[in-house]
């Protein structure tokens, strides 16, 4: 008999009913480290004090009035995103995928407003990920996201990633955008070089097109920059921004310049919930608390400190691991034994991360962790391997 929820997870047999900065505690008591905070959501951790007291504070005063009216906190979010970003205009979502759609429709309408309507297909790359509306399935284009969905959108050009030559190959007179995640993250953590970035900034320009970046993971402090695109020194036309910028509540953005948002007129795209006061209460305070002088600082120089430590036990346990790769907190440990085996063992020791393709582990830990839970997963996870090597 089928479950009363759809069986369309794999899900591990842990349940949690509390979380505490980088903890999160099981019915029983059990306290696990988290390093994958609800896969790159919880960036200030588990029940973040400050996160708490914006949400509550809203939920006491105002929970929803839809987008018919103003909204103040909105407002505020979007000004503070425009401030800090190439963007000059935010939509807002509830989730990533939504963010993602606001781009795609975006990206075409623009040209249609600019009276190309024939330039209305997108490039995007192997190994990327979108979310899972039908548009971002299509948008993907993997066999594992669209098998048995068809048929698909049409109007999405897929291009193995790293291949600049295909790339270029790919442009044609009906190109509109290229969509690139500047660091793959259900792709296995793989940063786009920053030489790749501007080779498709460049290739943008040349022919016209608008350059779209999902930072829906990579996004908001994650990497150690605001947005991951800053590393490279390019900016993008529109960006996808979600998972990070509400810590834990279901919030998401689509950052545009203005050019490339003129076709979006007043009717031309909506969401009833998107966002909605609460949503943006809690999405103002994450980003007071990540741009707060020093936060980004700090989020470099854990990293270092994991990295490292991750870099000794690639180095004790070599059968295990084979290497790490990814920027900030957003770490990718390849895996020479099966990276589920890994994981398990890591539930074993009371450590969480997150499977992502080509055999990697994911670590995605909560941006204020501090030096201590850094050096207590490196000791878990070394137990972990210890286990895992122990079975083979
Ligand atoms: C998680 C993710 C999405 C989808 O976000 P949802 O909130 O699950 O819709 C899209 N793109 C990237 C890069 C993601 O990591």
């Amino acid at each position: 008999m089928i479950s009363p929820v759809l069986p369309s997870y794999a899900r591990a047999p842990l349940s949690f009913t509390e979380g505490e900065g980088p903890w999160l505690i099981s019915e029983s008591g059990d306290r696990y480290l988290d390093l994958g905070a609800g896969i790159a959501v919880n960036a200030l951790g588990h029940a973040n004090p400050r996160l708490v007291a914006a949400l509550e504070g809203q939920a006491r005063r105002l929970w929803h009035t839809s987008n018919l009216y103003e909204i103040p906190n909105q407002k505020a979010l979007a000004e503070r995103l425009v401030e800090h970003t190439f963007g000059d205009t935010v939509f807002f979502t509830n989730s990533g995928t939504e963010a993602m759609e606001c781009c795609v429709k975006m990206a075409r309408k623009y040209f249609h407003a600019t009276g190309r309507p024939e330039r209305y297909r997108m490039i995007t790359f192997s190994g990327s990920f979108h979310g899972r509306t039908l548009g971002m399935i299509a948008a993907a284009g993997s066999e594992k996201l669209t098998d048995g969905f068809g048929p698909m959108l049409d109007g999405f050009d897929h291009v193995a990633f790293g291949d600049h030559d295909g790339l270029k190959a790919a442009i044609t007179d009906e190109t509109a955008a290229i969509i690139i995640e500047p660091v793959l993250g259900e792709g296995g953590i793989k940063p786009v070089p920053a030489q790749c970035m501007r080779g498709i900034r460049d290739l943008c320009d040349e022919h016209g097109l608008l350059m779209i970046c999902d930072e829906i993971q990579c996004g908001v402090g994650r990497t150690g920059k605001l947005f991951a695109h800053e590393w490279a020194g390019v900016t993008p036309d529109i960006m996808a921004v979600a998972k990070g910028i509400g810590g834990g509540f279901p919030l998401g953005a689509c950052v545009a310049s203005e050019n490339a948002a003129q076709g979006m007129t007043a009717g031309s795209h909506g969401s009833t919930y998107g966002g909605n006061p609460l949503a943006c209460a809690v999405g103002c305070e994450v980003l007071d608390v990540v741009l707060e002088e020093g936060f980004l600082d700090r989020v470099s120089r854990i990293s270092g400190r994991l990295r490292q430590g991750l870099e000794g036990l690639i180095a004790s346990h070599p059968d295990v691991f084979e290497s790490v790769r990814g920027e900030g907190l957003m770490l990718g440990l390849v895996c020479k034994a099966p990276n589920m085996d890994v994981i398990q063992a890591g539930y074993d020791n009371h450590l969480l991360s997150v499977p992502a393709a080509e055999n990697v582990v994911r670590i995605l830990p909560p941006l204020n962790l501090t030096d201590a839970e850094v050096d207590e997963a490196l000791r878990r996870l070394d137990a972990a391997a210890c286990q895992v090597e122990g079975a083979s």
